[in-house]
């Protein structure tokens, strides 16, 4: 992590310092309300809910703390990146998408931009800026993919973008701003859910946008209070209760896969495995040059679908789950939504358990299915 992630990290959690006055409680109070007191002229004030609200401020202001930008909060991951599409876009408009990115996104750009007349293509994330940019509004990337774990160079796609004329928007769900900054490599926009990591307790879905362009950031934050795709107060206060942990459950995650990736690597009922940490892994110079860490997600494949299953659900340590990021390692079976990816391949998410402790457990569920 750079210095100046340590600092933010350190500060992160005494940032509402500043602005208590003696006797205000220290950890964030939750406020549910729908109305404010709002007697005569109302601009300069809380109005309604669904323009403001003190809890999504909060954890808007620790997510902007972050990212170095401005942060705007929405219910979910999906929710984010509709914002950015809705608000940024209009009819006639061209658009590029990873192929092997969150398969959502691409089913939202089918079921619901491409009748408004947006148009879309598609291509694989490992060779992206691969036919170019020109014609494009807006290029979204997603690096590393989720789940098949392929790099992009966010530098190169940035400026190739940005000279052929399109805005850059990054997901970066799978790294967390303490693991990957695209931002500071060009992009214009990061979306990302909070439902995994940021939150970390399997509790809650949100998301949020960030960017350090005021008229994106503008644009978006109407959308919202016009759409009403607003956060829950609740939901607010549980992301913002994550946040002050992330970076202590993120470091575990990710130096927990540092360590298991190669021993994954090496059991011999493993097929393949991708984490861009693996020396061995085609992406591993770039996730090098552009992260921070190499992430807390493990794609590996076992030799049938019968393997993979019994690897996920024959480990006591292994909540069978769709999602990740959670302090609980899980895993799944992509290949049971229909992704790209071999019936054997799984993708691991690994949690904040003891390093040693969870490799005994996944170890011995590798183990019994030799033969
Ligand atoms: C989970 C996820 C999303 C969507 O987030 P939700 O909170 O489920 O709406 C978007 N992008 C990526 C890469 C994700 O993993």
């Amino acid at each position: 992590m750079s210095d100046n992630m340590a600092a933010r990290a350190a500060h992160l959690a005494h940032l509402r310092r500043a602005e208590l006055e003696k006797g205000d409680p220290v950890a964030l109070p939750l406020t549910l309300a729908s109305m404010y007191h709002l007697p005569g002229e109302p601009a300069g004030f809380n109005q309604y809910g669904r323009f403001a609200n003190p809890t999504w401020e909060a954890v808007e202001k620790l997510l902007a703390y972050l990212e170095d930008a401005d942060a705007v909060a929405f219910p979910s991951g999906m929710g984010a990146i509709s914002a950015v599409f809705y608000a940024l876009l209009k009819t006639g408009d061209r658009i590029l998408l990873p192929s092997d990115g969150y398969y959502t996104t691409r089913v939202l750009a089918e079921r619901f931009l491409a009748p408004m007349g947006v148009t879309f293509d598609i291509r694989p994330t490992g060779s992206f800026p691969e036919g170019g940019f020109d014609g494009y509004h807006l290029v979204f990337v997603e690096t590393p993919a989720n789940p098949g774990l392929d790099l992009c160079d966010l530098t190169a796609v940035c400026s190739q973008a940005h000279a052929a004329g399109a805005i850059v928007v990054a997901d970066n769900t799978t790294m967390t701003p303490f693991g990957q900054r695209p931002l500071d490599r060009g992009a214009d926009l990061v979306v990302a859910a909070d439902t995994k990591a940021p939150n970390g307790h399997s509790d809650t879905l949100f998301g949020h946008v960030a960017t350090r362009d005021p008229e994106l950031s503008a644009a978006i934050r109407d959308w919202r209070k016009i759409a009403g795709a607003i956060p829950g107060p609740f939901e607010a206060w549980l992301v913002h209760r994550g946040l002050e942990t992330l970076e202590v459950r993120f470091d575990r995650m990710c130096a927990s896969a540092e360590m298991l990736a190669p021993r994954l690597a090496a059991h011999p009922a493993v097929q393949a495995v991708r984490y861009p940490g693996l020396e061995s892994d085609p992406s591993h110079n770039l996730a090098r040059a552009q992260m921070e860490r190499f992430g807390s997600l493990i794609g590996l494949t076992l030799a049938s679908e019968a393997k993979a299953e019994a690897f996920i659900n024959g480990c006591a340590l292994i909540q069978p789950a769709t999602s990740f990021g959670g302090l609980h390692t899980s895993a799944e079976r992509r290949a049971r939504w229909g992704d790209a990816v071999a019936p054997g391949f799984v993708r691991l998410s690994i949690g904040c358990e003891p390093t040693e402790e969870l490799w005994r457990e996944i170890k011995a569920s590798l183990d019994k299915l030799a033969g």
